[in-house]
């Protein structure tokens, strides 16, 4: 397959690829191409025109500090993985990307690029928004943190205005006494999910729960996040916790899965996930 014409520019430097961006209205960022090539290739986007970032040195980084990990929008899924540093504060980073795509795509593909691609099955939305993390936007007015929240508006839909372009996300620190697990269930390791889960446990200072919240993937448009404390209770009563999900979602059915399919798989994701995030919020507190 073959993609439709497109102009290209390929700036050095942020600020060029801002204005090469006003200067095509309608035209897409070009980070690791895993998503937007085949998007491409299957006409299924023809943008006027690729405004490619690979040469502007500047997003291409990866910094801890400041309470959280700062992932530049050209640091690729495989750097972010391989990190010691990220995932010393924020363990749940690597945890998910284990389970994005297959390792030649994790080393081209980028953090950022699927905050921006906003794919309702992709692993780190749900991470971004469990965490409540943000993703700096630019544009030629200037810059803005949006947060996770207000992020992901709908399948491939971000908040991202026309002439933005996405420089970096921020994912915050692993709280103290604060654990996390990753649990997803793909027809094939590195498929996309048919449903997945993040989940976040803190406990006190007599390591009793004091919260819990998970972040889902492949059931809803958007990433859904849930507030679990109440219904798992001080003690961590995980299968409360997975039956209160499983009775607060609605997926779809499709050709992988039918929706009540979706809706086991989901609460048998949860406990698991929350039972591990608890067990490490345990080791990390001790
Ligand atoms: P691109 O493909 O370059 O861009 C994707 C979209 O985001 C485009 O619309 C582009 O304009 C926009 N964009 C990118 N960067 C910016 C920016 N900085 N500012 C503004 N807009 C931007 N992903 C998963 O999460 N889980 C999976 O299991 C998974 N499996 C995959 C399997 C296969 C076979 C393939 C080919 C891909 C898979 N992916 C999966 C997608 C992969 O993770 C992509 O890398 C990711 O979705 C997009 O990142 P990218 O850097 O390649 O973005």
């Amino acid at each position: 397959m073959k993609p439709p014409p497109f102009g290209y520019a390929a700036p050095r430097t942020l600020d060029e690829a801002l204005a090469a961006l006003a200067a095509a209205p309608g035209g897409k960022v070009l980070a690791g191409g895993q998503s937007l090539i085949p998007l491409l290739s299957m006409r299924l986007a023809a943008p006027p025109a690729l405004i490619d970032i690979n040469r502007a040195a500047e997003l291409d980084t990866l910094r801890t500090g400041d309470g959280g990990v700062r992932v530049g929008a050209l640091a690729r899924h495989a750097r972010v993985e391989r990190s010691a540093e990220a995932a010393a504060v924020q363990p749940l980073l690597r945890r998910a990307l284990r389970h994005v795509a297959h390792p030649a795509i994790r080393n081209r593909g980028t953090v950022v690029g699927s905050l921006a691609h906003a794919d309702p099955a992709a692993e780190l939305p749900a991470v971004l928004a469990v965490l409540g993390g943000t993703v700096e936007a630019a544009s030629p007015e200037g810059r803005r943190t949006i947060p996770a929240d207000d992020f992901f508006r709908g399948p491939l839909e971000c908040a991202l205005g026309p002439g933005e372009i996405a420089v970096s996300a921020f994912f915050p620190a692993a709280p103290p006494r604060t654990g996390s697990a990753f649990a997803e269930s793909a027809r094939r390791h590195g498929d996309y999910a048919l449903t997945g889960v993040a989940a976040v446990v803190t406990l006190g200072e007599d390591l009793r729960v004091t919260a819990a919240r998970t972040g889902h993937l492949g059931i809803a448009a958007t990433p859904l996040v849930l507030d679990l404390t109440a219904a798992a209770g001080s003690a961590g009563d995980w299968p409360a916790a997975a039956a209160h999900v499983r009775a607060r979602i609605d997926p779809d059915a499709d050709i992988h899965a039918s929706a009540d399919y979706r809706r086991h798989l989901t609460g048998v994701l949860t406990e698991r996930a929350l039972r591990a995030a608890a067990a490490d919020a345990l080791r990390r507190a001790r």
